[in-house]
Parts: structure tokens; sequence; C-alpha cells
């Protein structure tokens, strides 16, 4: 893990997913985004991005993920588009649905969130409800 926020406020995380995407605006960013239920807080890392090609895939390793899941409850997955707008890629649906977590995406071109839910849910549909109304 690279960078972490843990927060009440899914605005404070919204940001610190934002700045960190622009702070590195030629490579795509990645992390996760879960919630901790017992201090009740958000919780968002920034993760290494292990993928050959950053500009336009990301890849987080395994251990990264594990340690994750283990700390909190896991909502979905983050990464930035440096390139064209906040909607997920035909290759983000697909690992999306595979993984069962939400994918959550920001353009750094629209400023824009996007969150794409698969069919099958690996998480709390609620939860991530609260964090959808605020990332729009
Ligand atoms: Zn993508």
């Amino acid at each position: 893990m690279e960078h972490k926020i843990e927060h009440k406020s899914i605005s404070e995380i919204k940001d610190f997913l934002a700045n960190h995407s622009h702070q590195n605006m030629s490579n795509e960013i990645c992390g996760f985004v879960g919630f901790n239920a017992e201090t009740k807080k958000f919780i968002a890392t920034i993760e290494k991005n292990e993928a050959v090609d950053t500009r336009s895939f990301f890849s987080i390793s395994p251990v990264s993920y594990l340690n994750f899941k283990n700390s909190c409850s896991m909502l979905g997955i983050f990464h930035s588009h440096i390139m064209g707008n906040e909607n997920p890629s035909e290759f983000d649906i697909k690992m999306s649905e595979a993984c069962c977590l939400s994918f959550i995406i920001f353009s750094i071109n629209s400023q824009n969130f996007s969150i794409y839910e698969p069919s099958t849910k690996d998480y709390d549909v609620k939860l991530l409800d609260k964090l959808k109304k605020k990332l729009k």
C-alpha cells in the first residue's frame, strides 16, 4: 500500500482518490475502497500499479488484495482513467464481473466518477449505494 485514508465522510474519500489521480496524470493509479465496521469509517488506499502498460491498464498484487480484504470489508476496486471518460472499458467490465466487486473509476479529463456493479455482488450493497450517491 502506498497511501491510505480512513474517514467517516465520503467526500474526503472522493477528494483523496481525485487528488491522487491528478498527481499522476501519465499513469493509471489504482487501489481499494472499503468500510471498517468497527470504526464506521470508509477506507481508501492507493496500491502500486504493477501493469506493464500503466497508461492503459492497472494490476494490483494478490498480496495487497488479501491485506486489504483482511483489514476491512471490501467494497470495490478503484482506478483512474488518464484518457477518455469515466465509463468502464470492456476489460473493466470483464474484471468486475470476474471478481464480483464494484469498479470505481475516476476520469482525469471529465473529473467524474463512475461505479460499475457486477451482476454477482460480493460486497455490502447498501454501503456501496451510499458511496454511489456521493460520488455522482
Ligand atoms: Zn479502466
